[in-house]
């Protein structure tokens, strides 16, 4: 039994083979899915990611050479290259976004699945499980590489570059911690490490979980009863709601604050080059016209969208699901939802204008010849994706949904 996540639809499940796929009969969520030796592959894939990761952060990541001043970065570099500047805030969102955060992620699933081929889970495995959950959006490697590729594609011109190794081992690593994720079959994991508890009495399927004072889990999936006042979930303690509490005026608040930070985010200069003793402050837009005029289409183009349009239409859409959840549940909730998955998709791209800078502010080093620091709109901009991305978070997409509606009409839709 399994109460869909979007839409609180109440679900019996088959029991599952591997290649078997489950999806919400009103919605089309996908509720599980099933992988051929679920421990081997992730375990296997998270070592090889760990060790991806050992030596990109051992190796030089990139150099770049000017006028006869070579300078090479390490990984690591690209981080603690912003406290230099007073960037403490910016340095420590980048060092946990590329490094650590993945690095305590795949610990966690290593020691996870080493308990579970064992046939006994090692200890505090029930909350390593449920961390990995929450920790899976804040990594942002693959945004990293798209950030590394702008600025190498942005300097190319000015100066030599080269790629060390680390380079080509920390893109081997971002796919590897990808399939990671991907393999993470959390229904099958929970299953091998507790069990399946049975699904409440008198629950049965065709209505939401809402309506028969049940709630599914969200981490694990399992349904529970809401009985208590404070219900935590049986199978692996995470707290229930049966919809997010004041989620609308949280995410509200969280929207108004990003929406505050904006401001600032675009009008203060996100990046100061030096050049032959000439400094040039560029904000965001001005950086994407920089780059349109010296030809740079398709690197204008990404920047625009990751740095402009995704920012603005997360607030815009974020704001219009917040009125549309009040005003108008129940219409076209299949679309509504589509719409706030693309947001909570979309948010963490918008990193890369902050990478772009941290690389380049460690990486081009040559004094007053040519040096790049980062500018005052870099910690508001790191603001404003975050709190964007809680802000999504926050949004229960179940109230998206009428309380209940049969499924036909939700084809209708
Ligand atoms: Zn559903
Ligand atoms: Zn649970």
């Amino acid at each position: 039994m399994r109460a869909c996540h979007e839409c609180d639809w109440l679900v019996a499940l088959p029991p599952l083979r591997a290649g078997h796929k489950a999806d919400c009969p009103r919605c089309g969520h996908t509720l599980a899915q099933r992988h051929y030796k679920p421990a081997q592959r992730s375990l296997a894939l998270a070592l090889a990611a760990l060790v991806a990761l050992g030596i990109a952060a051992g190796f030089p990541f990139v150099g770049f050479g000017y006028s006869g001043i070579e300078n090479r970065i390490e990984l690591a570099q690209t981080a603690t290259g912003l406290i230099r500047f007073d960037q403490l805030p910016v340095a420590i969102v980048v060092a946990l976004t590329i490094m650590v955060l993945p690095a305590l992620y795949l610990l966690g699933v290593i020691w996870l699945q080493i308990g579970l081929l064992r046939g006994s889970p090692l200890p505090a495995s029930r909350d390593i499980a449920r961390s990995l959950s929450h920790l899976h959006p804040w990594m942002m490697t693959d945004v990293f590489i798209i950030g590394a590729l702008v600025s190498l594609i942005k300097i190319a011109g000015l100066a030599e570059i080269s790629l060390g190794i680390s380079f080509w081992s920390f893109c081997a690593f971002a796919v590897l911690l990808l399939a990671t994720t991907q393999t993470i079959d959390s229904d099958w994991m929970w299953f091998s490490l507790v069990g399946e508890p049975l699904a409440p009495e008198n629950s049965h399927t065709g209505t939401t979980a809402a309506e028969q004072g049940l709630s599914g889990c969200p981490t694990c999936g399992l349904v529970n009863r809401l009985d208590t006042r404070k219900p935590r979930c049986r199978r692996c303690g995470e707290r229930l709601h049966d919809r997010l509490p004041h989620s609308l005026q949280r995410t509200w608040a969280l929207l108004f604050a990003a929406a505050l930070l904006y401001l600032p985010a675009n009008l203060y200069p996100i990046m100061i080059t030096t050049k032959l003793g000439n400094s040039s402050p560029s904000t965001i837009i001005g950086g994407v016209v920089q780059l349109w005029q010296i030809g740079s289409y398709p690197v204008a183009t990404v920047i625009f969208i990751a740095s402009i349009l995704v920012p603005v239409g997360k607030l815009l859409a974020l704001g219009w699901l917040c009125i549309a959840a009040k005003r108008s549940a129940g219409y076209h909730s299949t679309i509504r939802t589509r719409l706030y998955h693309l947001t909570e998709f979309i948010g963490r791209w918008s990193m890369v204008d902050i990478f772009v800078v941290a690389i380049l502010a460690a990486l081009i080093r040559a004094g007053a010849l040519m040096s790049v620091s980062p500018g005052p709109a870099a910690l508001p901009f790191a603001g404003v994706v975050v709190l964007t991305m809680l802000a999504a978070f926050t949004f229960d997409p179940r109230l998206l949904w009428k309380p209940s509606s049969p499924v036909k009409e939700a084809h209708h839709v």
